[in-house]
């Protein structure tokens, strides 16, 4: 099937922990980055590497690992719990590992550069922690879905990652419902 990327998280981070399609459901799970022409064309679409060229393996490996580590701390948080100690220092881990690595560009506003894709990948994993309100961090209301976004609403009501996709089921399921229910009475 055509993969086109869909960046509904509001943060590149986000939409990179969102490459792992029905994340709550076991049977349905597909991660989207394991095929390296969908790799090729999330990173295009992220503007995270501008040329259409190959993609090593490492790379792959390095944007899963930060991928999951970055799940394993958002996820909690997204519904109001508290991450671990240990995925939080994994995820100190990770990071450190990139600023390591980065030079700094520009203090105002501020631009870190880094080579590789795997650490620019990294980067935005911090500066989400660095920029964004993440009381504003919220999970997809679908039973299986499990995408993450940050809701930028004036008044915090946004349900679901895209209301043309997970929203439209439901409204679909809840108009089903009645129906049955209309039937019954
Ligand atoms: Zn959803």
């Amino acid at each position: 099937m055509d993969y086109r990327p869909e960046l509904v998280g509001g943060h590149v981070a986000l939409d990179l922990v969102n490459t792992v399609a029905w994340r709550l459901d076991d049977r349905r799970r597909v991660d989207r980055l394991a095929d390296p022409g969908n790799l090729r064309k999330w990173l295009t679409a992220t503007g995270l590497k501008p040329s259409d060229r190959g993609v090593r393996t490492a790379t792959y490996d390095a944007l899963v690992r930060c991928r999951e580590t970055a799940y394993a701390v958002l996820q909690p948080l997204a519904i109001g719990a508290e991450p671990s100690s240990a995925d939080l220092a994994v995820l100190g881990e990770l990071v450190e590992e990139a600023v390591r690595k980065a030079s700094l560009v520009s203090i105002r506003p501020l631009i870190w550069r880094a080579d590789s894709i795997a650490d620019r990948v990294r980067l935005s994993v911090w500066r989400l922690f660095e920029d964004e309100d993440l009381s504003r961090l919220r999970q997809c209301d679908d039973d299986d879905c499990g995408w993450l976004f940050l809701d930028r609403s004036k008044n915090g009501s946004r349900r679901w990652c895209s209301s043309a996709d997970c929203g439209n089921r439901a409204r679909a399921r809840r108009h089903y419902q009645r129906r049955q229910t209309g039937a019954l009475a």
